[in-house]
């Protein structure tokens, strides 16, 4: 890790040289990014590369919420409900996750960070595409939406996304967001089938389905990825 001031504010960052042909950028936490470049790279060019890009590294790093203790959590919101979380320890992982009682049994065999992070995600995120599919199929009952195969993904700088074939695509984490905005993101992907870009006509047709357009993307855009977990 090497230290940069860019528009005083101290980041730390990681270079990785591998075979690819472009520079890339991605924040790993508030206050830190790694810089991908090709092997042969030389090092003034990736300063200025980090330069050029200070005010892309700046804004969105400072969206990233603090980063929560996964352990430390003693309650989980899922769409405005609240499930209290037990942390058990185990001989062996489980996640025992009581829907109706709203409480979340995690037994870890490894009390640590990356090892809960692991085991309470690989239960969470099948809950997650169990919610989302849930909404959509009700919104295509309101709205008659035609849309192929969904999926969930973990991309930590965007909500959704939508494939040429009509495929949706869901950060699983959207399931941490109050419900008027998860279900905000989701008729955004839908409003996608029809028009892929963001002109006004997608926005005038968005807000025919989500009144409250304007303030739900206001907020997503503000607290969203805040309330990421993981
Ligand atoms: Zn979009």
């Amino acid at each position: 890790m090497a230290t940069i001031l860019l528009q005083s504010q101290s980041f730390e960052y990681q270079v990785k040289r591998k075979g690819i042909r472009s520079i890339r950028l991605k924040l790993l936490s508030k206050k830190s990014f790694q810089v991908s470049c090709p092997y042969l790279t030389p090092d003034f060019l990736i300063q200025k590369f980090i330069k050029n890009n200070s005010n892309w590294i700046i804004t969105h790093s400072s969206k990233i919420g603090d980063k929560k203790s996964i352990l430390g959590l003693k309650t989980i919101k899922i769409l405005d409900i609240s499930y209290e979380i037990n942390w058990i320890k185990t001989q062996r992982d489980s996640v025992i996750f009581e829907e109706n009682e709203q409480r979340i049994y995690s037994n870890l065999a490894i009390m640590s960070e990356s090892h809960a992070k692991k085991v309470l995600e690989s239960k969470l995120r099948p809950f997650a595409l169990k919610l989302i599919k849930k909404e959509l199929t009700n919104l295509s009952k309101d709205f008659r939406f035609n849309y192929g195969k969904i999926t969930v993904r973990n991309q930590s700088s965007r909500f959704g996304s939508c494939s040429g074939h009509g495929n949706l695509s869901f950060n699983w984490q959207i399931i941490f967001f109050p419900y008027p905005q998860f279900r905000h993101i989701l008729l955004h992907e839908l409003t996608h089938l029809d028009i892929k870009n963001h002109s006004k006509k997608f926005w005038n047709q968005l807000t025919t389905y989500d009144p409250k357009c304007k303030y739900h993307n206001l907020w997503l855009k503000k607290e969203g990825t805040k309330l990421f977990l993981f």
